[in-house]
């Protein structure tokens, strides 16, 4: 391992509180009440005002600090001068004092290529279930996702509501953990951090899968696995949080659809706790920029 001033670990540390930035981004859009929704190619493929903001946010925020890194977001933007509110330039002091593995040391900045969901989750954002949304920023070197960001600005809201419920009533509180939001970091040889990794009940197989892209091939594959139970939930970060700590033990997804920005950051995350993210014919994916 090498001292973490290298370029990938100041990536990554300013990636986590950019990731931070979009998720109140996130959660201001919702509370200022006007969602700017706009079809894309279905009805059922969505843009609101959140994914645009937080993508300039994170996009601006990242080249301006990192001019020789290629950046990939979802959306297509016009380009414009971003508002100087949307700029994130603070960096994570905590993932500073890891040590970058050794064999990503030498990376330069135009050696990495960076995949951007500013909001994984729309169609579930658009209807009111917060929990699903993710903020996503993958890292990618020599075509390999090897390092991640997942924001989710909603966690601990079923919490944080039954909490004012209570409350409301005198009631006892949530907990005290019971903050909104919280950021998921991790680098491939280093590890996975931000969460406590659970495995699922022994013996129990649970499938968890998408809720509003679905298709026949979808269902039937996940038929053909005989699950105890199937989880229907919105966002590709969401399920691998499910995998993660311990609520499914299989993501399936037999159908085109998720794109490398939907993957790069949950994969890195999945892999770097011992988990395996592959294409429906067992293959890795690649995510050079030109893929
Ligand atoms: P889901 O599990 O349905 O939330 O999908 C995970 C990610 O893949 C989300 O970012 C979706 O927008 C994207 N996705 C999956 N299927 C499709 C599709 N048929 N059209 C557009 N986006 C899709
Ligand atoms: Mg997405
Ligand atoms: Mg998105």
């Amino acid at each position: 391992m090498a001292s973490s001033n290298t370029v990938l670990m100041r990536l990554v540390a300013s990636a986590y509180s950019i990731a931070q930035k979009a998720g109140m981004i996130v959660r201001r859009v919702i509370a200022e009440g006007d969602l700017g929704i706009v079809e894309k190619t279905c009805a059922t493929d969505l843009q609101t005002k959140a994914d645009r903001l937080a993508q300039m946010s994170i996009c601006s925020s990242l080249a301006r600090k990192f001019p020789k890194l290629t950046i990939i977001g979802e959306e297509d933007l016009p380009s414009e001068e971003v508002d100087q509110e949307l700029i994130e330039d603070s960096q994570w002091e905590e993932i500073l004092k890891q040590p970058c593995p050794s064999q990503y040391s030498a990376i330069k900045e135009e050696d990495l290529v960076v995949w951007v969901d500013p909001l994984d989750g729309t169609k579930e954002y658009t209807e009111g279930l917060l929990d699903n949304v993710t903020v996503l920023i993958g890292i990618a070197y020599e075509g390999k996702a090897i390092a991640g960001v997942i924001n989710q600005p909603y966690y601990n809201y079923e919490n944080n509501e039954k909490q004012q419920f209570r409350e409301h009533r005198n009631e006892a509180k949530a907990g005290p953990d019971a903050v909104l939001g919280r950021t998921i970091w991790g680098v491939l040889g280093l590890g996975a951090f931000g969460f406590q990794l659970k495995e699922v009940p022994a013996g129990k197989h649970i499938i968890t899968t998408t809720r509003s892209h679905s298709n026949k091939l979808v269902t039937d594959c996940v038929a053909a696995m005989n699950p105890d139970a199937v989880l229907r939930v919105g966002g590709a970060g969401n399920k691998i949080i499910q995998l993660i700590e311990g609520k499914a033990s299989a993501y399936v997804f037999a159908s085109p659809g998720c794109k490398k920005w939907d993957t790069c950051a949950p994969e890195v995350i999945l892999h770097a706790v011992g988990g395996k993210l592959t294409d429906i014919h067992g293959n890795v994916l690649q995510y050079h920029k030109d893929v």
